[in-house]
């Protein structure tokens, strides 16, 4: 299927929307409760296993609570294109327009705010964006400025975060035309653009002066294809000046910029036949100019996303609150990690014991989607496609393998459930 150009959470929006109705007209019942299944969840799944696959971290409870963790590109959708089999997946975890089973969309992309997303998707769809981690941020550089790079609504994005003094590199170009020999990029269509009689946050407000230098650079997602150069050239600059870009060395005593880039693949798939540059591909040019600049790696640089274990934590936060609202988990399970800091482990434990089903990170990306859930821990289970970035040699990945291995979406869940539709292992 191939639907309008441009919108990929339009493309999901489809798919969600298209697998409820399905599930929706032949529905005899309402969703909840669960009925136990009745064999274990390893059973279905050994027939789609490679020798070569790791043991599961945990023994799972066959009577457990399963959930799920999907990837986006290359496991539901391929650049415009759904994908036929994660239509028929949806249409098995839903029932009369609701999840049958704790759901969220885990995906290394962004550019738009959660809530912009979660609404062009669903209203009942938990989404974790690659840049999601940041909000935890917000306290420490609120009043500090930002240098955000990335597409779509990002300024916008970083501004509903809290964060009070965001700059683009838009921003610095127009304040220092010199900086940029061989010409700027023009700033993405349907941008916010400052009133003209706006002060200027470079020259007007002191941004990124020795009075005010740039805390903190933060990559939202993949910088627009004609803007590399750009933001190559100015976060270099910010780099190696400690967040004054116009000065040639750091001030004497000064901190390094922190550098936060929300994503770390550095490849990803569309509906070209290979896998394209990603923005850890952006992060690796950025870190080998650095390093030829000033001899060394970026100080201060972190990753998010996926593998990292941010996201994971979050997912199991909401997966946690889903399992609470559909009856499946006492209200006490949606509080046990509901605080603190998104590198905690309060969730975990909780998760743990509700999701004794697993939780299963379907994924087509060994490097991100599997390794984050191998690291992740019990009760991840990762299952890999071959829909997207992996499609061989070998029966699994050799540097990242999965637990489960499987052709699409639709098989993965069809592992996941013992092999059996799970509209025929429910009550009526
Ligand atoms: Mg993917």
């Amino acid at each position: 299927m191939v639907f309008e150009q441009g919108s990929r959470a339009l493309l999901l929006t489809r798919v969600i929307a298209g697998a409820a109705a399905a599930a929706g007209a032949n529905a005899a019942g309402g969703a909840w409760p669960l009925r136990p299944l009745a064999t274990p969840w390893w059973a279905g799944c050994r027939a789609y296993s490679s020798a070569s696959a790791p043991p599961s971290p945990v023994l799972h409870n066959p009577r457990g609570v399963p959930a799920f963790a999907f990837d986006i590109d290359g496991v539901l959708i391929r650049g415009r294109d759904v994908l036929p089999p994660a239509l028929q997946a949806m249409q098995l975890l839903c029932r009369g327009g609701r999840w049958r089973y704790p759901v969220v969309f885990l995906t290394n992309g962004g550019g738009v705010t959660e809530a912009r997303k979660a609404q062009e998707l669903s209203a009942w769809l938990d989404v974790v964006l690659s840049h999601t981690p940041f909000r935890a941020l917000v306290p420490r550089l609120r009043t500090r400025p930002v240098l955000v790079v990335g597409r779509r609504d990002t300024p916008a994005v970083a501004a509903s975060y809290g964060f009070q003094k965001v700059l683009t590199t838009h921003d610095l170009a127009a304040a220092h035309p010199d900086a940029l020999p061989f010409g700027a990029a023009a700033p993405p269509s349907g941008w916010k653009q400052r009133p003209a009689a706006a002060p200027c946050p470079v020259r007007d407000l002191g941004w990124g002066s020795d009075a005010a230098p740039i805390a903190a650079a933060l990559v939202f997602c993949d910088p627009a294809g004609d803007s590399w150069y750009q933001d190559l050239q100015l976060l270099a600059d910010v780099a190696t000046s400690h967040g004054v870009p116009m000065r040639s060395r750091p001030a004497p005593g000064s901190s390094p910029t922190e550098f936060h880039f929300s994503n770390p693949d550095l490849l990803w798939a569309n509906e070209h036949p290979r896998p394209r540059f990603g923005q850890g591909a952006f992060a690796a040019a950025l870190s080998a100019l650095h390093e030829r600049l000033a001899g060394g790696p970026l100080p201060a640089a972190k990753f998010y996303g996926k593998p990292n274990p941010e996201p994971y934590r979050l997912c199991e936060r909401l997966l946690l609150q889903q399992a609470a609202a559909l009856g499946l988990a006492p209200a006490e399970a949606a509080d046990a990690g509901s605080t603190g800091e998104a590198s905690d482990c309060g969730s975990s434990a909780a998760a743990a014991r509700v999701f004794s089903g697993g939780i299963y990170a379907v994924g087509d990306n060994p490097a991100a989607d599997v390794r984050g859930a191998n690291s992740a821990g019990p009760p991840w289970v990762s299952v890999l496609v071959r829909t997207g970035v992996f499609q061989g040699p070998g029966a699994n990945s050799a540097s990242d393998p999965a637990h489960v291995v499987v052709h699409d979406a639709l098989a993965a869940v069809q592992a996941a459930l013992h092999g059996a539709p799970a509209s025929k292992s429910r009550a009526a």
